[in-house]
C-alpha cells in the first residue's frame, strides 16, 4: 500500500541522525526523493546519500539550522529548488536542549527549547504551505504535514523537561487548528508521538537509568528509531492514511495510552 509514495518529495526536518534518519531511509527505500537536514553534514553523509539512491530513492542534505524562522524558510526554498515542490513535510527537528527545574528556567533557555521544538515546525510548515496545495492540486492525491510529538506532550515530560514537554504538547494541540483551516487546501496534518526510542536523545542515561526507564514501558525495552519510521509512511501515503488527519499516533511500546 505505500506504493503511491515512490516519487514523492519529502522534507524531513533534523534528519542526520536518529528517527529522522531512519524515517529518511524508509522513505527512500519506496523511492521517495528526500531530503535530509541537520546543522551541519555529518561525516557519513556520503555514504548516507550513496545508501539512499542505491535503495532506490533520491537523497539530498541541506544544511540549516532551524531555530529561526529565515532559516526554516530558506531550507524550504533550497528543498523546492532542488526537487521542483513538496508532497510530504515531516517536522522532526526537536530536542530538550538541556534539562532545567523550574527555579532555573531563563529567557535564553525558555527561547532556545521553543525556537528549537515550536518555531521550527510553525516556520517550515508556514514555507511549506503553498507547495502542499500546490502538489494536492497537481496530483489528486492528499498531501501530509507529519509532526513528531512525543510521550512527553502527554504527560508534561521527565525531571527538568517542562517546557520540552511544554513544546510538544503546543504541537499537538497546533495540529489541530490547521486541520480546521487547512483540509481545504487538500493537506492533512498528523502527529507521530514517540515514547523512549534509542537514539542520542539518551546519550545521558546510565544503564542503571536507562533499566529502570526500560522496566516502566510494558515492551520492557526502549524502541529503535526503525520501528518509529512505519509510522512516518503510513501517514504521508495517500492511499493509507487519505482520509486520517488531526491525529496522533503513539509508538511507545504501551508506555502512555491516553
Ligand atoms: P536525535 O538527537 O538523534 O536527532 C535530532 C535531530 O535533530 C538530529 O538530526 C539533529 O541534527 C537535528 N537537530 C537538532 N537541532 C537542530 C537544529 N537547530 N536545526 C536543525 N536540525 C537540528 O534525536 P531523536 O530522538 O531522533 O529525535 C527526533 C525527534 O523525536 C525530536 O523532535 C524529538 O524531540 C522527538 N522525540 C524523541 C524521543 C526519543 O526518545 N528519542 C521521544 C519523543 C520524541
Amino acid at each position: 500500500m505505500f506504493n503511491d509514495l515512490a516519487g514523492k518529495r519529502v522534507l524531513i526536518t533534523g534528519s542526520t541522525m536518529g528517527i529522522g534518519l531512519a524515517t529518511a531511509q524508509a522513505f527512500a527505500a519506496l523511492g521517495a526523493k528526500v531530503g535530509i537536514n541537520g546543522r551541519r553534514a555529518p561525516e557519513n553523509l556520503a555514504s548516507l546519500l550513496d545508501g539512499m539512491h542505491a535503495a532506490d530513492g533520491e537523497a539530498a542534505f541541506f544544511a540549516a539550522d532551524l531555530s529561526s524562522r529565515e532559516t526554516c524558510h530558506q531550507l524550504v526554498a533550497d528543498f523546492v529548488t532542488r526537487f521542483g515542490g513538496i508532497d510530504v513535510l515531516i517536522n522532526n527537528a526537536g530536542g530538550l536542549v538541556g534539562r532545567k527545574p523550574l527555579p532555573e528556567i531563563d529567557d535564553d533557555f525558555f527561547d532556545a527549547v521553543n525556537d528549537l521544538n515550536m518555531r521550527s515546525a510553525l516556520a517550515c510548515t508556514q514555507a511549506a504551505l503553498p507547495y502542499l496545495k500546490t502538489a494536492a492540486q497537481t496530483s489528486g492525491q492528499t498531501s501530509a504535514v507529519i509532526s513528531v510529538g512525543s510521550i512527553a506532550g502527554h504527560t508534561g515530560g521527565g525531571p527538568g523537561a517542562a517546557l520540552y514537554g511544554a513544546a510538544k504538547a503546543w504541537l499537538h494541540n497546533i495540529h489541530k487548528n490547521w486541520v480546521d483551516y487547512h483540509t481545504a487546501d487538500g493537506i492533512r496534518f498528523n502527529i507521530v508521538s514517540p515514547g523512549v526510542v534509542d537514539t542520542a536523545f539518551h546519550a545521558d542515561k546510565n544503564e542503571e537509568v536507562r533499566q529502570r526507564i526500560s522496566s516502566g514501558i510494558p515492551m520492557g525495552r526502549f524502541g529503535k528509531p526503525e520501528e518509529v519510521a512505519p509510522a512516518f509512511l503510513f501517514f504521508a501515503s495517500h492511499a493509507c492514511a487519505g482520509y486520517i488527519t488531526g491525529q496522533i499516533l503513539d509508538v511507545n511500546g504501551g508506555q502512555f495510552m491516553p
